[in-house]
């Protein structure tokens, strides 16, 4: 099973004071709304209802953090987090896009992003989240731009790659590639991005994804941490999250 399966609810956040005051490293995952990015959590965490589904923009509103370690069985059980023993944290933003919501709140959740996303030390890489059918939309690139004087990873998740053929597949992999690779700092150095394509409803790309997640914030690295890792054998199993297709009904 993938360490993170082992992911626990941890603490809902709404002002950049109130961050927790952890020093494990966290990896934040940032999209529109819509794009796919609460069914990718709950895929990649074997968990059905971790992320909700971002229906009502003020359930977005918050940051949102899981974490990963300090609870020593997995997710069923209810006995407390043990902070000290956090080995990562998994940080879901909130959407950014949404049409309904009004100037001044839109406002203040873009700065909020942008200050996490550049100042927040213990951020270790940033998955940026996007249908595959619409990528880099003028948001996404923005997310990307600010993010990227920090020097650290993004990698990028291409959703819903169901919708698309065998060639669009190719095709918008490629032109992701390009698109990250036509960053590069003063120096014509490019910078640590990825990109890959991924389906909940096909699983497409959820291995690859998760080894990538791991990678980014040391999970990959062995310690005795794995001990929880037999203890929660028999519940190997995948959840099969069953995501429910898109209805199409995107605001974009
Ligand atoms: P969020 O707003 O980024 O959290 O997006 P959601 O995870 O709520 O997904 C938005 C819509 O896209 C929902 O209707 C999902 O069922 C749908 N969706 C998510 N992932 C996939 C996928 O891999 N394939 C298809 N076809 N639809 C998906």
């Amino acid at each position: 099973m993938s360490r993170l399966w082992q992911a626990r609810f941890f603490t809902t956040v709404n002002q950049l004071r109130d961050l927790p005051g952890t020093q494990v490293p966290e990896i934040a995952f940032a999209g529109r709304s819509n794009a796919g990015k609460s069914t990718a959590i709950n895929i990649l965490t074997n968990q059905k209802g971790l992320a909700f589904a971002s229906k009502t923009p003020g359930r977005t509103q918050h940051i949102n953090y899981f974490s990963i370690g300090g609870a020593h069985v997995g997710q069923h059980r209810k006995d407390p987090t043990i902070v000290d023993e956090i080995r990562a944290l998994l940080v879901d933003l909130p959407g950014y896009g949404y049409a309904e919501v009004s100037g001044t709140a839109k406002l203040h959740w873009q700065k909020l992003l942008g200050d996490y996303v550049q100042r927040r030390e213990q951020l270790a890489a940033l998955v940026l989240i996007m249908d595959s059918r619409r990528p880099f939309t003028d948001l996404d690139t923005q997310m990307l731009e600010w993010f990227a004087p920090t020097g650290k990873p993004i990698h990028c998740i291409l959703t819903k790659a169901d919708k698309l053929n065998r060639n669009e597949q190719t095709n918008i992999l490629r032109q992701s590639r390009q698109i990250l690779d036509s960053y590069v700092d003063e120096e014509g150095v490019g910078f640590p991005f990825t990109v890959q394509l991924f389906s909940a409803l096909k699983r497409i790309g959820i291995e690859e994804a998760d080894a990538k997640i791991q990678e980014l914030v040391g999970l990959d690295i062995e310690d005795e941490f794995d001990e929880t890792d037999e203890q929660a054998e028999g519940d190997d199993q995948p959840d099969e999250a069953a995501p429910r297709t898109d209805d199409d009904s995107d605001p974009a």
